[in-house]
């Protein structure tokens, strides 16, 4: 029998999801609550694990084009002092294709293909337990029902209290997002700087990255260890560009020039507070109804959230087009096995957070020391 599953969430994990059942032939609604794909820009840039998000796409059988978009030289990474002195200058090898880079709108266009996504549809809430399945309520007063309903709509999940009371609480870390645009022609001091990969600056309590997407944009991440109001004395506005790049300057105030000229010339700033949800998070079996991705493990980004996404979504769908009959069993199973690998990773990125933006700076390279090859 041919089950009416629905997926909320285009994100990373509800698009894997939805491309590995259309490959087995399986039809599978996804529900969107962006009005298109490009309604907001698509973000930074992702690397893809080989255990992991490469799985996934192997699953989906994308991996061949993803070789092809992906940027194995993104792997490079350098770490600063905050005078400018290079520590460390890691390049990956000929042939290392461990962690290649990719742009998330290349990533999400691949996994899109020929998926016929229901764009403008936001999900208020799903009821688990009606007589003919779960019934999804939709934002403009709509509604529909489905035998399975799959909550892939990242940190701030409708379909999450259904299954868990718990919500998103704040890591002590934000960061302040900008990108520079057409890098190696207008800032090539800049771009020599980043290389082909990412560049990494770790004072007290602050920390500034910079990551190359192609096409020569760069984006930035200005890091700190502050409270949630830390933009409220004195009153900053967060919309005036202006003000926050010389309230971030003067955070930074020290650092080597060069290091300062990533604010210099960033666009506008996006002010991202980063939240979490409790490592280990689980619930109670609810028939019909499961989450994936942030919605389920909402994770401090060191890496591994678009990964841990992408791979729940592929290994869910197939284990309900291959798996046993009974789709909730199928269902139990997978949770199962996502709590136990969300769990382990929650634990190193939440330890990460802690290490990489800390009031001792030699934490943070004594980070990358221990994840990067020597
Ligand atoms: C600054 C930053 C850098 C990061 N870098 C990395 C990295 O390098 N590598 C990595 O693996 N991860 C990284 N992450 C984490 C990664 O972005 C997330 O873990 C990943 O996007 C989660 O995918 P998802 O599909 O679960 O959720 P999302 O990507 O959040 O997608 C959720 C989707 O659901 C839609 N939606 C939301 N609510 C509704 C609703 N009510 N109805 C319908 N649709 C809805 C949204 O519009 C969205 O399309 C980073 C995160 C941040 C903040």
């Amino acid at each position: 029998m041919r089950h009416r599953i629905a997926v909320v969430g285009s994100g990373p994990a509800g698009l894997a999801f939805a491309r590995v059942l259309h490959r087995h032939g399986h039809p599978v609604t996804v529900l969107e609550r962006d009005p298109s794909p490009d309604a907001r820009p698509p973000g930074g840039t992702l690397d893809l694990h080989e255990g992991l998000g490469q799985l996934a796409l192997d699953k989906a059988g994308l991996l061949p084009q993803f070789q092809e978009l992906s940027r194995p030289e993104g792997q490079a990474m350098r770490i600063l002092d905050t005078d400018g002195t290079v520590l460390r200058d890691w390049r990956p090898r000929p042939g290392d294709r461990a962690n290649p880079e990719i742009d998330r709108g290349q990533l999400r266009d691949l996994l899109l293909g020929p998926l016929d996504v229901q764009w403008g549809r936001g999900v208020k809430q799903v009821a688990p337990g009606a007589r003919d399945g779960v019934l999804v309520q939709f934002m403009d007063g709509r509604q529909e029902t489905f035998d399975l309903v799959v909550g892939a709509d990242g940190a701030w999940s409708r379909v999450r209290p259904a299954l868990s009371p718990v919500t998103p609480h704040y890591t002590g870390v934000t960061y302040l997002e900008t990108s520079l645009d057409d890098v190696d022609a207008r800032h090539p001091d800049l771009a020599r700087l980043i290389g082909d990969g990412s560049v990494a600056v770790y004072g007290a309590n602050r920390g500034l990255v910079a990551q190359r997407n192609s096409g020569g944009h760069v984006k930035v991440y200005a890091q700190l260890r502050a409270p949630l109001d830390w933009h409220t004395d004195p009153d900053l506005d967060l919309a005036d560009t202006e003000a926050v790049r010389s309230r971030l300057l003067a955070l930074f105030d020290g650092w080597a020039t060069p290091v300062l000229d990533l604010l210099r010339h960033g666009t506008a700033f996006v002010h991202r507070p980063l939240y979490v949800l409790p490592v280990s998070h689980t619930w109670d079996h609810v028939p019909g109804l499961t989450l994936l991705g942030d919605a389920a493990h909402l994770m401090p980004p060191l890496g591994a959230g678009a990964n841990l996404a992408m791979l729940d979504g592929a290994e869910l769908a197939e284990s309900i087009a291959t798996g046993p009959e009974d789709l909730d069993e199928a269902i139990r199973a997978f949770e199962e096995r996502m709590w136990a690998r969300a769990g382990r990773w929650a634990e190193i990125t939440t330890a990460g957070l802690e290490r990489l933006v800390s009031p001792d700076p030699a934490q943070a390279l004594a980070l990358f020391d221990h994840v990067q090859p020597s």
